[in-house]
């Protein structure tokens, strides 16, 4: 009996599946059945428009019900038994699904453990004395010592004309055990306290009046990217049986759920987090006050306390949980509303159903960030974890563990905590004096690194050379860790106990809470005309900023690399230089959700290539260990027609490539093209260019040269706004200039059939927007959209991917990298790393850029009665896989299954035309 089939021998039936389901929606339910009886990890591909999102829904909803099912009659059974020996349990008598789960967990956590990096030399109260540091306070070059001086005149109030409170802004005395050890880093503070973490989306709530868990239940995750695909999920469930059959709960960030107007109004959602934490510290601070009055006995936290009058009454959240439990599945909006109906915060009302929840729905960034499960209360324990969208899974996953501080951020924050020990240099007790000096020299440190590049022995250190950007005039370097703390002389700081301190002492809020008392008093002079104040940033972001690029220096050695960009002498007023974490590896992040979870799928359109992401995230599984099921498409092959145009109308080749898209000769070619296309093809025809930049040059040399002219006789043009929030507005008169056509043309221009609009590979229109029926009906790619070689991080990332498993990686031989040729400054360096790339580093460039074909043309043909051609117009797509171009793999290999199996290459663009008319006469006849 396979594992798919119950007792009886019968695969599993999916009644919860509101229609009819099609053969390849049966094949990929079974698909991710089979995987989450398998538990481990799974990739499962199926075509945007194929009914993904209710298969995955209908399928693992169901596979959880007949696992309750299941463990129930073995608990009926096991008890018979045991009433029936009138004996103990047997531990053997566990359902087999759970034990093999349990045994598997087991083994798979030995293998996997993974040990976590140590700290560095720690901070010995000598360390911190005068000698240790004698250079500290010198640290600083005199241009940086200059422009800190400068900061301060006519923006300092000296501490005797600011009247503040000293009590309202002092520390409360904190120190840590076994200063100068490596230790477990515990500390303690003298006096209780509300401990409040730096990161911007954890908690300073009690949790009280949550939802108990229920122990050993089994929850599904599921995560997607955007709000919007998350509200999409929840329409697609309400669909089913399983919305009221349920708990769901929806979770987001405080900027989609806040209904506190004061702290909505902020616009930003690092401000919004913010402010409401500390609305909660405020609350805290009262608690903590009333709680060291009761002379150690228990306090009695109340909601009345709260600093969001939101949160203020305890049973105004309770009624919001009932109110879910009985309206079944909500979106995001839904529990928004509902909040404000009952004027109560839903961010918090929705957070505390998630113990008792079936299904917990959520953005990436809840479930793949451990700080963001902690503060969330996530249990991944024998769960189900589903990510979809999971195209570019090991990128979006490293990203959230980036950090990255700009100099102003850390001129802002050095100035405040001097300002900060000045004033309270002798009401501080020796912990946080001895804290604080270690702060101001981390900053000294940092900001000379940035700005002295005088320092030549500080730039040889750097592994790669620093190339100077023509175009922005910045330079960039890289270090691992442990280079760059030696080299900034801090290699003697336990940044780990330091991270504590910031965590634990609640350091930032008072320098913060002190700095824009400061300001404030100052603007009020500033008035009055005696000072001008220009303090527009918050304190409490940069420190937050520089926070978490402590913490990231806390990452093992290997694991990222710091990026230091700095700006040349030429350009020093644009103050633009950053320091910048780079996460490199996702093997740890993603071991400790697998680690958890009883089964993860990846889910997507196109997931493919999947080795690349096995090698990134999961390494340590045989690729036969991986299950990958990929769906063909739900649409007949007459209804798809992807092409590869390597020619235009008058012969002239298409080569889109870096040395050559400028040429006029080519551009106009295009035109001519789409000049024939507007003929050919019905309704809606969507460009995608590689660049805003490069559609702009397309556009103007077709309106200088009358190609435009020509275009719009036919269609009209409508164009992506470099503005996401005018996106709407351009796709809505886009749609509606189509409809009208189809409903009998338009009045003002009856020649016109259609209309076209440009869009641009990785902006909004690519990612996200459904071109369905006569939105969609001829996608043309121009040319291959890779990535720019002058992206410096990308490069970081190119060559620790091309180390992944190579011990010695960039000895390598000179390969092209599609025989682009470059003219210029930083992109001919990162043209050298790729050249210097063997293999994985060249697959993964090429890689990201077939993802983003991939993406683009994914947006037509979204249902079964959809069509649509595909012209991939570049002679690179054209090329065999034995081609002498030299690219690794030809980049048509990279396309999903369902269009590769369908692709037609012609080198005669006659033949292009007539196959064009065929289709669209064709699939008119259809009646489509
Ligand atoms: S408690 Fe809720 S409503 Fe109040 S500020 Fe925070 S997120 Fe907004």
């Amino acid at each position: 009996m396979s594992k798919m089939e119950d007792e009886k021998g019968e695969a599993p039936k999916f009644q919860g599946f509101p229609y009819k389901p099609y053969s390849i929606q049966i094949d990929f339910m079974n698909a991710l059945y089979q995987s989450l009886n398998n538990g481990g990890v799974s990739m499962l591909e199926s075509p945007t428009g194929t009914g993904k999102t209710l298969s995955i829904i209908c399928s693992a909803l169901q596979w959880v019900i007949d696992q309750r099912h299941q463990q129930k009659s073995e608990k009926r059974v096991e008890s018979d038994q045991h009433c029936a020996k009138g004996g103990e349990f047997d531990s053997d008598d566990e359902p087999d699904w759970m034990r093999n789960f349990v045994v598997n967990k087991d083994d798979q956590g030995q293998d996997k453990k993974i040990k976590k990096s140590k700290i560095r030399v720690g901070i010995g109260k000598g360390n911190f004395g005068r000698n240790r540091h004698a250079g500290c306070g010198e640290l600083l070059s005199e241009d940086v010592e200059k422009d800190c001086c400068r900061r301060k005149e006519g923006k300092n109030v000296s501490s005797d004309v600011v009247e503040l409170s000293d009590k309202e802004f002092l520390l409360e005395e904190y120190e840590s055990e076994e200063e100068g050890a490596l230790g477990d880093g515990k500390s303690k503070r003298k006096t209780l306290g509300v401990s409040l973490s730096s990161s911007s989306d954890e908690e300073g709530g009690d949790g009280s009046g949550e939802e108990d868990e229920e122990e050993g239940k089994l929850k599904v995750y599921f995560c997607s990217r955007t709000h919007s695909q998350l509200s999409q999920f929840i329409t697609e469930l309400r669909k089913t049986v399983f919305s009221n059959e349920m708990k769901v709960v929806c979770l987001g960030s405080r900027k989609n759920f806040c209904i506190n107007e004061e702290v909505l109004k902020l616009g930003n959602p690092a401000r919004i987090n913010e402010r409401c934490l500390e609305l909660q510290k405020k609350k805290n601070d009262k608690v903590s006050k009333i709680k060291n009055l009761g002379a150690g006995g228990r306090l009695r936290r109340t909601k009345a306390s709260s600093g969001c009058p939101m949160l203020r009454k305890y049973k105004l959240q309770k009624h919001f949980r009932s109110e879910i439990s009985q309206q079944g599945a909500m979106d995001i909006e839904d529990l928004v509303h509902l909040g404000r109906s009952m004027k109560t915060c839903p961010y918090y009302g929705s957070r505390s159903i998630v113990p008792a929840a079936d299904l917990i729905v959520l953005p990436y960034q809840s479930l793949l960030s451990k700080s963001s499960r902690e503060s969330l209360g996530l249990n991944l324990k024998n769960s189900i974890v589903i990510i979809d969208e999971a195209h570019n899974l090991a990128d979006s996953l490293l990203s959230m563990y980036d950090s990255k501080i700009t100099l102003p951020q850390l001129e802002d924050v050095h100035y405040h905590i001097e300002k900060y020990f000045e004033r309270f240099r002798n009401l501080l007790g020796p912990g946080n004096r001895r804290y604080i000096q270690t702060l101001m020299v981390i900053c000294r440190a940092f900001l000379q690194t940035l700005c002295n590049k005088e320092d030549a022995s500080f730039v040889d250190s750097c592994q790669h050379n620093a190339k100077a950007s023509e175009a922005n005039l910045a330079s960039y370097s890289s270090m691992a860790i442990n280079e760059f703390l030696f080299s900034l002389n801090i290699d003697n700081i336990n940044l780990i106990k330091l991270r504590q301190y910031l965590n634990e002492s609640n350091i930032m809020h008072k320098v913060s809470a002190y700095g824009d008392q400061v300001v404030s008093l100052q603007k009020s002079l500033a008035s009055k005309g005696t000072v001008e104040c220009g303090e527009d940033a918050s304190t409490l972001s940069n420190f937050r900023a520089l926070a978490d690029m402590l913490l990231s220096l806390t990452n093992k050695d290997g694991d990222g690399r710091i990026i230091i960009s700095r700006t040349r002498p030429a350009c020093t007023e644009q103050r633009g230089g950053y320091l910048k974490y780079v996460m490199l590896t996702g093997e740890k992040i993603f071991s400790e959700i697998l680690d958890e979870a009883h089964a993860v799928v990846l889910a997507g359109g196109t997931l493919q290539p999947i080795e690349e992401t096995r090698e990134r995230l999961f390494p340590w599984l045989l690729p036969k260990q991986l299950h990958f099921f990929s769906c063909s498409h739900i649409v007949p092959p007459e209804s798809i027609l992807p092409v590869t145009v390597s020619h235009g109308p008058s012969g002239q080749s298409f080569d889109f490539s870096y040395s050559s898209r400028s040429s006029t000769k080519m551009i106009q070619e295009l035109g001519l093209l789409l000049c024939n296309l507007t003929v050919a093809v019905p309704e809606g025809i969507v460009l995608f260019f590689s660049s805003f930049d490069y559609e702009g040059l397309v556009y103007d040399a077709w309106k200088a040269s009358g190609i435009l002219e020509r275009i719009l006789k036919k269609k009209r043009v409508f164009r992506e706004p470099r503005k996401n929030t005018d996106v709407e507005c351009v796709l809505k008169e886009y749609k509606e200039t189509i409809d009208k056509l189809s409903a009998g043309g338009l009045k003002d221009n009856p020649a016109q059939t259609g209309a076209i609009l440009s869009a641009v590979v990785g902006g909004k229109i690519s990612e996200g927007i459904n071109l369905s029926d006569g939105m969609g009906r001829c996608i043309v790619m121009v040319g291959l959209p890779y990535p720019s070689p002058s992206d410096f991080e990308l490069m970081e990332r190119v060559k620790f991917i091309e180390g992944l498993g190579n011990p010695n990686p960039m000895k390598t031989s000179n390969l092209s990298v599609n025989d682009e040729i470059n003219n210029g400054g930083d992109a001919k360096a990162g043209f050298d790393v790729l050249r210097s790339c063997r293999h994985r580093g060249k697959e993964y460039y090429e890689n990201l850029c077939m993802k983003a074909v991939n993406q683009s043309i994914g947006r037509a043909i979204r249902h079964i009665n959809d069509y649509a051609a595909i012209l991939l117009v570049d002679t690179r797509y054209a090329y065999t896989s034995d081609s002498s171009k030299g690219s690794f793999s030809h980049p048509t290999s990279k396309l999903p299954e369902w269009i590769k199996g369908r692709l037609v290459s012609t080198d005669n663009y006659g033949d292009v035309h007539r196959m064009l008319h065929q289709f669209f006469k064709h699939n008119k006849n259809r009646g489509f």
